[in-house]
């Protein structure tokens, strides 16, 4: 996407005609007046016209965005991909501070009360720092639209909707459909996504059923401890055996992890930046949208049909892969640390000593380097000797043709660019 600003300065639509974009620069009809990201203005005069755009985000550990206009074109989808290997190292880092504590080599008395973390509404570590780079990435992504809105997953179901079914407003009368979808989606946080009967998960071809432990006719109630998920099997099996019977009202206690602590904590950091140009969503809603568009499940189609179109009239061919890659080595996280070198080191900056990367005649190769090998595009993955291992967006590892072995020789790499962690490709979904 290039952005594009007006001979007045006002921001326009974003481009994808990059043909048009360079002819525009070598003519003189524009101006780059920023690399990174990408902006020209334009040095005749204009329409300034803009249209809405509905950005629609389902956050999680791969986060799925999509940009719809308000004519039912798809202008761009894709995916965040986040590193999940950070909580077990954080995990590992504790574990090993810890016991190097406990040995005594302690020159001064230990400090006490120095922790000043307890603050409420404090999140873990490795919790916080996916919402933040959540919010960073949606926050560049609006960069390049003028005018939009932003609409974001934030729980699977409505809690509110469902210990109180029968409150009035707009949303709460969409239908039965709905208040199905949600209670649904409830029952698979709560239940684990076992059937409360045979205790075993989702089965192909025997959808979910919810069964109302105290019938309906005997006065049993919508409301979530009357509920119970069941295999359509199981449950129409239930009723005949009279098993059903043993299944007792669940507890209305609502633990709170079942409240998906990332998605709550981007909803307070959303609120705070976007004001009223946020709105919310519940993935009961966005299950029910996807279906009706016709669309695959997969975290960018999520993001369509959390953008709320009732029809996709022009959709983008190619998904952007935003991934999040490790480029720092840091020896706190190992259990053995690195030993000492011959010579003490003193030149070299700490940056540089945990930044991996290995120089093979003069040429020097850095993690997550985009490459080449044998024609197939692909990532530095890591190293070993002078070879390097390479993988493509997806972490297949690329070999090198007519090898067996994932090892590829430095001489058979043709270098494309440098990366920082953030490795961005447009594939073919
Ligand atoms: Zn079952
Ligand atoms: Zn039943």
């Amino acid at each position: 996407m290039v952005k594009v600003i007006s001979k007045n300065g006002k921001q326009l639509m974003p481009t994808k005609r990059y043909g048009k974009v360079r002819r525009m620069l070598k003519e003189g009809k524009a101006v780059i007046i920023s690399k990174k990201p990408f902006t020209i203005r334009l040095l005749f005069d204009t329409p300034e016209i803009v249209q809405h755009a509905t950005v629609g985000v389902d956050p999680g550990d791969t986060t799925g965005y999509a940009v719809a206009l308000d004519n039912g074109k798809i202008v761009e989808k894709g995916e965040i991909r986040l590193r999940t290997d950070v909580k077990s190292l954080l995990a590992a880092r504790k574990v090993l501070r810890r016991s190097r504590r406990n040995r005594n080599t302690r020159y001064r008395k230990a400090r006490f009360l120095n922790r000043c973390n307890k603050k409420a509404g404090r999140l873990p570590s490795s919790i916080e720092q996916k919402a933040r780079h959540i919010v960073n990435k949606i926050n560049e992504l609006v960069s390049y639209y003028p005018d939009y809105t932003l609409k974001i997953e934030i729980n699977k179901f409505d809690m509110q909707k469902l210990i109180n079914p029968d409150i009035s407003g707009v949303e709460y009368q969409q239908g039965s459909l709905y208040g199905y979808e949600n209670a649904k989606q409830f029952l698979l946080v709560r239940e684990s996504g076992k059937c409360q009967l045979c205790h075993k998960g989702y089965k192909e071809n025997d959808g979910w059923h919810i069964h109302h432990i105290i019938p309906r006719a005997d006065g049993g109630t919508n409301k979530p401890d009357n509920l119970a998920l069941l295999h359509k099997s199981c449950h129409i099996k239930g009723h005949k055996t009279g098993a059903l019977s043993k299944l007792k009202k669940a507890k209305q206690f609502i633990s709170a992890a079942m409240y998906n602590a990332v998605r709550y904590k981007l909803m307070d950091e959303f609120k705070a930046i976007y004001g009223d140009k946020v709105a919310f969503t519940y993935g009961y809603l966005t299950s029910i949208n996807r279906r009706s568009l016709e669309l695959e499940k997969e975290h960018y189609n999520d993001a369509i049909a959390i953008t709320g179109i009732t029809e996709v009239k022009d959709n983008v061919i190619l998904i952007t892969v935003i991934k999040q890659a490790r480029k720092k080595k840091r020896s706190l996280h190992e259990a053995t640390a690195r030993k000492g070198r011959k010579e003490p080191n003193v030149h070299s900056v700490r940056n540089a000593k945990n930044t991996k990367e290995i120089t093979v005649n003069g040429r020097k190769f850095a993690l997550w380097d985009k490459v080449k090998v044998c024609g197939k595009k692909g990532y530095i993955s890591g190293f070993t000797g002078n070879a390097c291992y390479v993988q493509d967006i997806n972490g297949d590892y690329i070999k090198a043709d007519g090898k067996s072995y994932k090892q590829v020789a430095a001489d058979k790499i043709e270098h494309i660019r440098r990366n920082n962690n953030w490795i961005t490709e447009r594939i073919l979904a």
